[in-house]
C-alpha cells in the first residue's frame, strides 16, 4: 500500500512542475522585458502619452504575435511594454550598454 501513495505523490509532483516552471519562466521573460513576457498593466505612448486601449487589434505580424499597439493619435508603433519600435520593427535600445 506505502508504494501506491509513493507513487500517486512522485506522479503529482511529476504534473506540478510543468506550470510551476511556465510560471516561473514568464515571471522572469517579463521582469526582463522580453518578446516572451506578460504586460497586463495600461500603456501610454511614449511620443504623445495617449493611453492606449485594452482591447486592441493587431496592425502587422509583430503586434499579432508580441502584443503591441500603434499610437492612434501620432502611428508611433509601441511594444506591450510601452516602448517605441521603429519602422524595421527591432526595439529601441535604451542604453547601449
Ligand atoms: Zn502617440
Amino acid at each position: 500500500m506505502t508504494s501506491i501513495v509513493q507513487f500517486s505523490l512522485t506522479d503529482f509532483v511529476g504534473y506540478a512542475t510543468l506550470p510551476v516552471a511556465l510560471i516561473v519562466f514568464f515571471a522572469i521573460k517579463s521582469r526582463n522585458k522580453s518578446k516572451f513576457g506578460l504586460n497586463f498593466s495600461r500603456v501610454c505612448c511614449p511620443s504623445c502619452h495617449t493611453k492606449q486601449p485594452i482591447i486592441r487589434m493587431p496592425q502587422n505580424e509583430r503586434q499579432a504575435l508580441y502584443g503591441g499597439w500603434t499610437c492612434e493619435k501620432c502611428k508611433t508603433e509601441i511594444d506591450k511594454y510601452g516602448r517605441a519600435v521603429d519602422a524595421e520593427n527591432q526595439e529601441i535600445e535604451q542604453s547601449p550598454r
